[in-house]
């Protein structure tokens, strides 16, 4: 079959590898879109904890072609999803709810093969079916919101709360569907992309401000105590620094952008003192797919928009060129 090999640093082909054969457990799905993600290019630069070769893609949606002599909830032709995170279900931190932490934990397009490919094999267990009203394309955002629903509870987010977010991409105007449901009163977005800004504006952001000096200076008008919920959605150490200063005492900041393994950013641990923050992380995905479908098919959160241009596998090149070097750019899906 063809895939995306990411082989090395910085280098990836087009090649013929072998389809893979489903386990037991395992069904094999035709996949039919597959989103690209920030974590595939901190991937592809050697910034993440996957090694090489592999096939990338943790976020996709397919139809499923053969299942293992195990599985007993799906068949073929059934449209499906997954979670790529597969848990062991034995370990200490799956006995105690902590899943995401799995110490034995398989991620699919992180640490094996993904869906950056005409074909991919996910254990029964992360496969999810989705209904026939949405698209492949939709469903195939199930992953990155479901990201979403558990940072949205690690928040802690109460009706009325104000919340600022960093980061008008796709995780940043999914956070800020999410969070305007969940009962915050208004949601601030601030970008460095204007027409990011502006599409945010369009998708119901309360108020739209360009990342700079003045901007700040705005946001200080707006909220001059600051907001109860500050999240960044950039992965910026830089940008995060200056995202603190914007969280109201007793508020909470959420690191949701996935910043590269290593990069620092400066705290001020008085500041943290002096104002009751709260720092709050949110890894990945905790139970919380089906929760993500149930909001996509309710029609809740509208994801069609956000996807600004599909490629062939063939044309993977372009995907990456399109997120490197096109600011405006927001979900880029692969279309094997
Ligand atoms: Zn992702
Ligand atoms: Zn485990």
């Amino acid at each position: 079959m063809k895939a995306c090999l990411f082989e090395a640093k910085e280098k990836f082909v087009i090649s013929d590898i072998k389809k893979p054969v489903p386990q037991k457990d395992e069904v094999l799905i035709r996949v039919k879109a597959a989103g690209i993600c920030g974590t595939d290019i901190h991937i592809l630069k050697g910034e993440y904890f996957s090694d090489f070769p592999l096939v990338a893609g943790h976020e996709f949606s397919g139809e499923v072609v053969e299942v293992g002599e195990e599985v007993t909830q799906f068949q073929p032709g059934d449209r499906v999803t997954a979670d790529p995170n597969i848990f062991c279900d034995k370990c200490y931190f799956c006995k105690i709810n902590k899943n995401n932490h799995c110490l034995d934990s398989h991620v699919i397009g992180v640490t094996q093969n993904g869906a950056f490919a005409e074909y991919v094999a996910v254990s029964e267990k992360g496969v999810f079916h989705i209904p026939d009203h949405l698209s492949y394309s939709e469903a195939a955002l199930a992953e990155p919101l479901a990201c979403v629903v558990y940072g949205v509870r690690r928040s802690g987010i109460k009706p009325g709360e104000k919340v600022l977010i960093f980061g008008a991409g796709a995780i940043g105007l999914l956070l800020m569907s999410l969070l305007k449901i969940s009962g915050a009163s208004q949601v601030i977005m601030v970008d460095i992309s204007q027409k990011k800004l502006d599409f945010a504006k369009k998708m119901g952001a309360s108020e739209v401000i360009l990342n700079n000096a003045e901007g700040e200076k705005k946001l200080k008008a707006i909220a001059p105590f600051g907001f109860e919920l500050v999240a960044d959605a950039t992965g910026s150490p830089r940008v995060m620094e200056r995202e603190l200063q914007f969280v109201e005492p007793d508020g909470t900041f959420l690191v949701f952008g996935v910043a590269p393994i290593g990069d620092m950013m400066k705290v001020e641990p008085y500041d943290i003192f002096r104002r009751d923050i709260h720092i709050v992380g949110s890894y990945a995905v905790k139970k919380t797919m089906q929760y993500s479908i149930n909001l996509l098919a309710s029609g809740k959160i509208q994801v069609k928009n956000l996807i600004s241009s599909t490629y062939s596998l063939e044309d993977f090149e372009r995907g990456i060129q399109d997120f490197y070097h096109d600011p405006d750019h927001m979900k880029i899906q692969i279309i094997p």
